[in-house]
């Protein structure tokens, strides 16, 4: 469902509407956590038009960024309109999604470096893959050997 307001904005180019749209169809409550690549794959379109999309809805209100893009976290997406906001006579539903965000922040053990997931080891998503690296560089100069 995409809000008229998104419809009829003259200042968005028809992808954007579309970006919009999938964002829509992908949230929970007013949010979207969607990264740029899929959006791009889904509409056959290039990753920098999805991101001027983004822009021009970020600019005219429709989007706010509630988190930094960060290189290899998706970015998350507020969808302002009112039809996205939680109902606000139902508290049930809004309770997790609350304690959701207080959820303490998780910390990696080995760069210190707030995360939202951590392996068995207590280290965040990038150190892993940076240790799974250095397994295969050191196996294949092993193997050389
Ligand atoms: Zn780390």
């Amino acid at each position: 469902m995409i809000p008229e307001a998104v419809l009829v904005d003259s200042a968005l180019k028809n992808i954007d509407v579309r970006v919009f749209g999938l964002l829509a169809c992908a949230r929970r409550k007013q949010f979207a956590t969607v990264g740029e690549r899929l959006l791009a794959s889904r509409l056959g379109v290039d990753r920098r038009t999805v991101r001027a999309s983004i822009t021009r809805l970020t600019a005219s209100a429709h989007l706010k960024l509630t988190e930094p893009n960060a290189p290899g976290r998706r970015a998350r997406y507020e969808l302002t309109s009112p039809a996205f906001a939680g109902k606000a006579s139902a508290s049930a539903p809004t309770a997790p999604a609350l304690s959701q965000r207080i959820r303490p922040a998780l910390k990696c053990a080995k760069c210190h470096a707030p995360t939202r997931w951590l392996a068995k080891t207590g280290w965040c998503r990038s150190c892993m893959s940076e240790l799974k690296v250095r397994r295969i560089v050191r196996d294949e100069l092993r193997a050389t050997a």
